[in-house]
């Protein structure tokens, strides 16, 4: 199951739930908080895999260590994601030597970015998380996470990194898929595969809609990759760990490599097809059915998925004459609503479309209803209910919360911006 990561982090700090950390083999401990956070310990100390969201990482750190006092040898950041890379302080002990931080090479241009484009981050994630942008000076009173984090990368490696750590072995690979700046790892005496966000339990985060590009077409390779490893044991970059189950793990790495690749083949073959205008693909596209609910659309939604291989082999225009050099929305918006009755009249319908079930048409007429007249005392409020609504029936956390923002500013009574 997808957790909702404010939640998570409320439910930890009201002290109502707390870090469960299993034991995946001998010496090897793997805590999934919202995202998951592995620890090898060897003769020379902790190798880290990930290290939490920042806020999460001191309650994680203190359940490890219920069970090593070693110190922290290395960490491995699987991508540059906030959830990742930004909490390794508190598993170091009081006077310990700073450790080895190891990422590819793409991880520190990540940081870098997120310095560059700090506060479009914040916004993305206040709206991510169902909020006006006005949410992020909530969200990040207490400093943001888009940056530097405290411990960058001291090693970076290109395609593939063997470290050796108290003797054991650790192979690190480069691929690209819900990033560009991927790692996974591999630790052959132990059996344990960390595939980072590769897998999380659910559709993968392929098609985001606010986010940079993702690579599904590599993403499937990397998976048929690490299912020839045969694994024991799995430690995703979120969800709950596979332990000694070498066949769940390589069916679940194999069935979402296939889901993938029908996803993928399907909307090439739409493009190729005369490349029609793009927002129709959706329609066409012939989407996998599946019964895993580790593939399910919890998170990310399979048509943000074939939105994302339109883009790639794309631009970003929609396909539609009129979106190529658009007028303003709400002038539009105005020239709609006064051919159809008024603002009063859209939101009206909008209702009726969405009490049908027709979410998709009454969202349409609501946006155009609320960008003619927002601070009409009707419209607002009918808008508000349509994508309140639209939420509720939503499959994906993504979606969900998006038309949960898309409320909030309707109950502003302002356009979505
Ligand atoms: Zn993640």
């Amino acid at each position: 199951m997808v957790e909702n990561a404010i939640e998570t982090v409320a439910a930890v700090e009201a002290g109502v739930r707390d870090p469960e950390v299993v034991r995946v083999t001998d010496r090897t401990y793997f805590c999934p908080l919202f995202s998951g956070v592995t620890a090898f310990e060897t003769d020379a100390g902790l190798v880290l895999v990930d290290t939490g969201l920042e806020r999460l990482a001191p309650h994680i750190a203190e359940a490890f260590r219920e069970y090593t006092d070693a110190p922290v040898h290395t960490a491995v950041y699987t991508h540059g994601h906030v959830d990742h890379a930004y909490g390794l302080a508190p598993y170091l002990l009081e006077g310990q030597s700073d450790p080895e931080v190891v990422a590819h090479e793409a991880v520190a241009e990540r940081f870098a970015r997120y310095a560059r484009t700090r506060d479009h981050n914040e916004a993305i994630n206040a709206r991510q998380f169902g909020g006006t942008v006005e949410l992020a000076d909530t969200m990040y009173e207490e400093g943001s996470p888009f940056g530097w984090p405290d411990y960058p990368p001291t090693t970076e490696y290109r395609d593939d990194l063997v470290l050796t750590v108290g003797g054991e072995r650790f192979e690190l690979h480069h691929a690209r898929g819900e990033t560009d700046d991927h790692t996974w790892l591999y630790c052959p005496d132990r059996e344990v595969l960390c595939p980072g966000d590769f897998s999380i339990g659910a559709c993968p985060n392929a098609g985001n809609p606010q986010k940079v590009q993702r690579y599904p077409d590599e993403w499937i390779d990397a998976l048929r990759e690490m299912a020839a490893e045969d694994a024991r044991h799995l430690c995703p970059g979120h969800g709950d760990p596979i332990v000694d189950d070498p066949d769940a793990i390589r069916t679940r790495l194999v069935r979402t490599a296939a889901y993938l690749e029908a996803l993928v083949e399907d909307a090439l073959a739409a493009l190729n097809d005369g490349s029609p205008p793009h927002v129709d693909i959706v329609h066409d596209v012939d989407y996998p059915e599946t019964d895993a609910e580790w593939l399910a659309p919890q998170y990310d939604d399979p048509e943000f998925v074939v939105r994302s291989v339109i883009r790639r082999y794309g631009g970003w225009w929609s396909g539609r004459p009129s979106e190529l050099q658009p007028a303003r929305r709400a002038a539009l918006a105005s020239e709609v609503a006064s051919l159809g009755g008024g603002a009063e009249a859209l939101a009206a319908r909008a209702e009726e479309l969405a009490d049908a079930g027709e979410f998709r048409l009454a969202g349409h007429l609501a946006d155009f209803a609320l960008e003619a007249a927002p601070e009409d005392e009707s419209v607002a409020p009918a808008v508000n209910r349509v994508y309140a609504a639209r939420a509720e029936q939503a499959a994906s956390l993504m979606a969900e919360n998006l038309y949960r923002s898309a409320a909030s500013y309707a109950a502003d009574r302002r356009p979505f911006r």
